[in-house]
């Protein structure tokens, strides 16, 4: 049972509870928070919220208008095992303290709108998502972004970072190769006690957990299963994830990194999405017969998230590294087609039984520097698209598109190949987001200058492998 405010409230009384930790998400996706003494919560923070000074988050309010209010939601609430003394968390949404309206740039309150939306076009009434972040968990990282310096070159970088041993003279007994960490046992696995924390602690924070193990990428790569869940609890639970992911390396003297592509010529790192639609209790995207069971409405969906896939993957993949990660045969999908069972497609059908409930798509191109709040809304207003406007996503693509021969490949569209791109294809393509008034034009237009910069920022810099193909040129 979902806790309510009065439960929290009983609950800080009963227990003794002193401080309260109020967690949120920026635009970025990176949670921040404010503790505050219990005594400063009461029945009426949990819908007038409590005030603090939105200022310094990045791409949210100037200083001149900075006041705003975050409100807690109740069933959220669980003790954070990371700090010493007792505190009660909880995650907010942020409103305007003085109309109480969702703040339009609160990636949360706009996920709440979407799923409005969706109510409101008669289609659905919840949507599922089963998010799947994955992680690098490393000993040491080292760079050095100095105005006009340059970083640590590629192959420096990989030596050391291979699951605590390293390269040079080091023991490589048991090393795990390449793309080859799926999923040997212990001693080439050397994460099992860490990931088995960071799974146990999930739980008993609440969020429904499934498995964990070793991902493909030999240099330490890691994912933990977790179940799929409406729009909000899921992307509450992916922030609660990397919250404990982060922690418990660092406990260990590691450090996670869900950066997409951290080294080069392993497997990168997504957060592929299941996702379903349901009405009134029943899933709509089971229709017996058809090509991998798909119902009519889940044909129009996937024809939704394959067109607008290129302007959306501005949000699903929203970094310059995102880009490193889709290229071929890395299992990262760069071709906008969808497949049953087949992992080279963006859209991916898993093989399910005759359950209409377990019938729901994969999208796999997504990666989990992405803000799930921003990520889980943009697909699925691409896929509500879809359906209203009946957009078929065409026959499935069974073969492995990473060995089709060029001349065949080229018929297919892909994904964009930079932020840039997606960048100028969301300019282009954004009434889908703008559809039922979940996003708003001044979001959009925040994201893209934020994101533009970051572009900049990188185009500024000389890349090491530049000087390997230049230096004596
Ligand atoms: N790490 C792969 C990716 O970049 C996915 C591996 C998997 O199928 O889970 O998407
Ligand atoms: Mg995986
Ligand atoms: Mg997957």
């Amino acid at each position: 049972m979902a806790k309510s405010p009065q439960d929290v409230l009983s609950q800080i009384k009963d227990e003794g509870i002193e401080l309260i930790d109020l967690k949120f998400t920026d635009i970025h996706g990176k949670w921040q928070h404010l503790t505050l003494t219990s005594d400063m919560i009461e029945e009426e923070s949990f819908t007038e919220g409590l005030a603090f000074d939105g200022s310094s988050i990045r791409g949210w309010k100037a200083i001149n208008a900075s006041d705003m209010s975050m409100v807690p939601d109740s069933s959220t609430a669980w003790i954070d095992p990371f700090y010493k003394h007792k505190t009660l968390s909880m995650i907010c949404s942020i409103q305007e303290p003085r109309s109480g309206e969702p703040y339009n740039r609160c990636p949360r309150s706009l996920a709440q709108k979407a799923l409005k939306y969706l109510d409101s076009t008669g289609i659905a009434d919840t949507a599922f998502f089963g998010p799947e972040p994955e992680f690098f968990l490393f000993d040491d990282v080292r760079y050095d972004s100095k105005e006009g310096s340059c970083f640590y070159s590629v192959d420096t970088i990989e030596a050391p970072w291979n699951t605590g041993r390293t390269e040079e003279g080091g023991n490589l007994g048991y090393k795990i190769q390449y793309k080859e960490g799926y999923f040997p046992v212990a001693p080439n696995d050397t994460a099992q006690d860490i990931r088995s924390e960071m799974l146990l602690q999930m739980a008993e924070l609440g969020i429904p957990t499934e498995k964990h193990h070793h991902e493909v990428a030999g240099a330490g790569q890691h994912e933990l299963g977790i179940k799929f869940d409406s729009l909000i609890s899921s992307a509450d639970s992916v922030m609660t994830y990397k919250y404990v992911v982060r922690n418990v390396a660092k406990k260990y003297g590691k450090t996670a990194t869900f950066m997409p592509k951290p080294v080069f010529n392993d497997n990168g790192t997504g957060m592929h999405v299941h996702q379903s639609l349901w009405e009134s209790g029943q899933p709509l995207f089971y229709g017996e017969g058809s090509y991998a069971n798909l119902s009519q409405t889940a044909r129009w969906y996937i024809g939704g998230i394959l067109k607008h896939a290129p302007s959306f993957l501005a949000f699903t993949n929203p970094t310059t590294n995102s880009y490193k990660r889709l290229i071929p045969g890395f299992e990262a999908p760069v071709n906008l087609v969808y497949s049953e069972g087949n992992r080279s497609a963006a859209v991916r059908i898993p093989l399910t039984g005759p359950n209409p409930k377990a019938k729901r798509l994969e999208f796999r191109s997504g990666d989990a520097l992405a803000n799930p709040y921003l990520a889980f809304s943009v697909m699925m207003l691409a896929g509500i698209d879809g359906i209203k406007n009946q957009i078929d996503p065409g026959d499935g693509v069974d073969v492995d598109l990473f060995e089709l021969p060029a001349e065949e490949l080229s018929k297919i569209d892909t994904v964009p190949s930079s932020l840039n791109d997606s960048l100028n294809a969301l300019k282009a393509d954004k009434d889908y987001l703008l559809a039922g008034g979940v996003f708003t034009e001044d979001f959009i237009d925040n994201f893209i200058d934020m994101k533009y910069e970051e572009v900049q920022q990188l185009r500024q810099r000389p890349h090491p492998h530049e000087f390997f193909m230049y230096y004596d040129a």
